[in-house]
């Protein structure tokens, strides 16, 4: 049992300082990072309500013993450095010796513990930094720490608390964190009686993926290990296909620690450019191994960040780790030319990311009828802008395919990657000519039926005869109307109606009864999101029960949703409700309408009959008001007979 140390003020105040008791899940870290780092191959987590009045955790470690008991409760007491040389080779995952301080100063903890080779163990309980027992115990070797009653005696921390089940849920996404980043280490977690985790310590990380998230997204998983220049990387990434909404299952390890890093998030996502959909994302369990020497632990009371001596060396082996992981599998004996063959058919399959820059506009958008469009748009999110303000214009093809080149620079991509929802509309099926056309009479009627319900109100709109001339690229229907020619994006046209039907039918979301439900696997924040905001999800259309276990189950959808998108468009509202779950407002239900309208709406490259491109263009045209899809993309264009004209040079 190593000696424990109380840090003179130079040192403590070398490190970086801050809150580490938020609430019962940093409580959890902190005392699970204890447990490793004495050594346990067993770790217990228990809780009840949320953890906020009973927060157990227990480990076979190496134990404190009687002599240091009461130090290991001082601030900046530590066994794990002594000088300040040492903070440039840390290994263990505490260092600051302020855990056990601060935990004890906000709750009520008693600790069990024996060291190595002590006959008798000690128990020690200390209330708001006040001790009120030290005496022996009987108890196996290791520790075990009751913390109760968590700022029993701070109240305005008390308030800031979520509610149980909230509280509850991030304490289990920190289990479920610290089990994947130490698969030799198996770990148990009970919640309020029931135990909904165990590991088994075996080593293995697919296993322990299997236990934290179950057997769907274990099965997704392709393993691989890679070592760079004295950098080790391994475990698992996902299979292209498998690819998600937003990188909540995006997990990093540094030498067995829970790390964010924005160069290994680009450096997986570089390796899976081309063989996964724009806006789509790879998940991943990778950890990475380097000397301590080479990374800086010590930035972030909360440790999560980490800087790196040299993060190209990161880059590149992450990179190569998941590259040559995709690849495998499709290593053949005479690759070269056939691998060449098949990695063109690949990237014509794939889309590329939507260009904003390259559309430039010669005429003003239908309906509209006194603006003027001249110059660039620069960017996706000014797109409305700039066209109320006459600024957007077409490209000749030989600018876009410059700008094909240079889009598709992987710096570029990276750096300037577009925002999700932004991106999510560029989707291609990989092989249109095989997908069933996705425009269903039913689908149109409903539309058209909304629409009359509409007109009924409103004054009648009577549109012009017009004649569907056929489509381009499965992407733009051609139209003549009158004296002009329009070309219409069918998926920024479709998005846009669907997303006017749902906002309509607000309250009374047209909805459809899955024959089977679909079971989707969530990070635990973004579950514990789901589960608090199911009326708001139900009110748009989707019907969504707990599963259990990090899973929801989704027994309803709006009607315009295939069931093959359910999974993906729940990952991403989930991941949306997660993120901000500060400004949401149940009334406000456009974010999750534009998400319904992206994955409902045909895609370019799906194929269109003519007869579906008849009642579609109808439908548009019946509704003038529809110009932008709800990102603000024209979803029409339209070029004048006399224009054309012009540049064939038969009238000056
Ligand atoms: P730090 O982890 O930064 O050193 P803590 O306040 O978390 O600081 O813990 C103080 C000290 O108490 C540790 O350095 C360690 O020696 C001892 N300690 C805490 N938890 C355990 C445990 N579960 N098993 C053995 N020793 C522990
Ligand atoms: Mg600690």
């Amino acid at each position: 049992m190593p000696n424990i140390n109380v840090l003179d003020k130079h040192i403590a105040e070398l490190i970086a300082a801050g809150e580490v008791v938020e609430r019962p899940a940093s409580v959890a870290k902190e005392l699970m990072e204890n447990s490793i780092d004495a050594g346990a191959s067993s770790i217990t987590v228990e809780i009840r309500r949320g953890g906020i009045t009973y927060l157990r955790i227990t480990d076979n470690g190496c134990g404190i013993d009687r002599q240091n008991i009461r130090k290991a409760f001082l601030s900046h007491a530590t066994s794990k450095i002594s000088s300040a040389d040492d903070l440039d080779s840390i290994l263990t995952l505490g260092f600051r010796g302020e855990a056990l301080a601060s935990i004890a100063a906000v709750s009520r903890v008693e600790i069990m513990t024996r060291a190595e080779g002590e006959e008798t163990g000690t128990r020690y309980c200390i209330e708001g930094s006040q001790e009120t027992l030290l005496d022996d115990a009987g108890c196996p070797k290791g520790t075990t720490i009751i913390v109760r009653d968590i700022f029993y005696n701070t109240p305005a921390r008390m308030k800031f608390l979520k509610k149980d089940v909230t509280e509850g849920n991030a304490v289990a996404g920190v289990v479920d964190r610290i089990a994947l980043s130490h698969p030799e280490i198996s770990v148990r977690f009970i919640r309020d009686g029931k135990e909904t985790l165990v590991t088994s310590g075996d080593g293995k990380i697919k296993n322990t993926v299997f236990s934290v998230f179950g057997r769907d997204f274990a099965q997704s998983l392709i393993p691989c290990s890679y070592e760079l220049n004295g950098i080790k990387v391994d475990g698992f990434i996902s299979k292209p296909v498998n690819s998600r909404a937003n990188r909540t299952m995006q997990f990093f390890f540094l030498n067995g620690r829970l790390i964010k890093t924005r160069t290994g998030m680009a450096a997986l996502e570089a390796a899976y450019k081309n063989s996964i959909m724009v806006g789509k994302f790879p998940s991943c369990v990778l950890n990475i191994h380097v000397p301590a020497s080479a990374v800086d632990v010590n930035v972030h009371p909360a440790k999560t960040e980490v800087r790196f001596a040299d993060e190209k060396k990161i880059f590149d082996a992450v990179y190569y780790c998941t590259k040559l992981a995709l690849e495998q599998g499709d290593t053949r004996p005479q690759m070269s030319f056939e691998s060449k063959a098949q990695m063109k058919i690949n990237s014509q399959k794939m889309p590329q990311p939507y260009k904003a820059e390259q559309i430039k506009i010669d005429t003003p958008p239908p309906f509209t009828k006194n603006s003027s469009f001249f110059g660039e748009v620069k960017a996706y999110g000014k797109v409305l802008e700039d066209l109320n303000a006459g600024t957007v214009k077409f490209n000749s093809p030989k600018e876009t395919a410059d700008a094909d080149k240079i889009e598709n620079d992987e710096d570029i991509l990276l750096n300037n990657r577009p925002k999700q929802e932004e991106k999510a509309e560029e989707e291609i099926k990989p092989d249109a000519a095989e997908s069933a056309p996705v425009f269903k009479e039913k689908q149109i009627q409903t539309e058209i039926k909304s629409e009359e319900k509409n007109e009924e109100k409103t004054e009648t709109y009577i549109p012009e005869p017009f004649r569907v001339i056929g489509e381009a690229f499965k992407t733009y229907i051609i139209v003549e109307q009158g004296e002009k020619m329009l070309i219409i994006d069918k998926h920024a046209a479709h998005e846009r109606m669907i997303f006017e039907s749902l906002k309509k039918n607000v309250n009374d979301a047209e909805s459809q009864l899955l024959l089977a439900p679909v079971t989707v696997t969530l990070s635990k924040e973004e579950y514990s999101a789901v589960l608090e905001n199911i009326g708001v999800l139900s009110k748009a259309g989707y019907a969504v029960e707990d599963f259990g276990q990090g899973m929801v189950i989704v027994t309803e959808c709006p009607t315009f949703i295939e069931s093959g998108e359910i999974e993906s468009v729940i990952s991403e509202l989930a991941g949306y409700l997660a993120e901000n779950k500060k400004d949401l407002i149940p009334e406000k239900l456009d974010w999750i309408y534009h998400s319904t309208a992206c994955r409902a709406a045909i895609k370019s490259g799906d194929y269109t009959s003519a007869y579906e491109m008849e009642k579609f263009v109808e439908s548009l045209l019946n509704n003038p008001d529809i110009r932008y899809c709800p990102h603000g993309r024209p979803v029409l264009m339209e070029m004048s007979k006399k224009e054309i004209e012009k540049n064939f040079g038969r009238i000056q």
